[in-house]
């Protein structure tokens, strides 16, 4: 564990997952994920920024052959909650229509852009298309999603680290944890 890392150490209330249990669970996940798509081309979609760091690791760890392409959403809402309204940034560079393709997520809060996701890749007819994220929130959940891969579910409290920020920091930590009081200035 490495909390002292650039000053950001203090900022840190606790250590909820490390990065030892993070990279045993994506080898987990990645054999799964390996078995799934043995023989078939298989396209990964990260979407950015908070899931570079679970694509970048999870796609190390698969022996599958993969290609990888990124999309970036806004979701619009109140303070840090999702409403479901999501515009798209970038949108993938490929046309994913009779290919494998694999959403892979930092977290899912409400679900609710994760599900707009869903739907809107969906009409893409692409062969076949599956989540995989590293963490779930179940007491947050708005809306119920078929989540073929969820590496940890965690308790509705707001995490960084591992690719997940808070105002653009604590994204290069590299576990997650949750943020002291005084951060949010409480
Ligand atoms: P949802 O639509 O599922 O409510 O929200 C998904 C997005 O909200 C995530 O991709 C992430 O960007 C952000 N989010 C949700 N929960 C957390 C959290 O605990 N920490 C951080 N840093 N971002 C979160």
């Amino acid at each position: 564990m490495r909390v002292d890392a650039k000053d950001m150490g203090a900022d840190l209330e606790k250590v909820l997952i490390t990065k030892e249990e993070i990279d045993a669970k994506l080898a987990e996940l990645a054999a799964k994920i390996d078995a799934e798509y043995a023989g078939k081309d298989l396209l990964i979609v990260g979407v950015l920024k908070g899931a570079v760091m679970v694509m970048a690791d999870l796609a190390r760890a698969l022996s599958t052959p993969v290609t990888m392409d990124w999309m970036a959403v806004s979701s619009y809402g109140a303070g840090t909650q999702s409403s479901g309204v999501v515009r798209i940034l970038k949108d993938l560079d490929t046309d994913i229509k009779g290919k494998h393709v694999l959403i892979v997520e930092d977290i899912i809060d409400s679900g609710l852009t994760l599900s707009w996701l869903l739907s809107n890749l969906g009409s893409r007819e692409p062969a076949s298309l599956k989540v995989c994220t590293l963490l779930r929130k179940p007491e947050a959940a708005k809306v119920a999603i078929d989540v073929e891969w969820a590496g940890f579910d965690i308790p509705n409290e707001f995490v960084v680290g591992y690719g997940l920020d808070y105002a653009e920091k604590y994204r290069n930590l590299p576990f997650v944890g949750t943020l002291a009081p005084h951060v949010y200035g409480g």
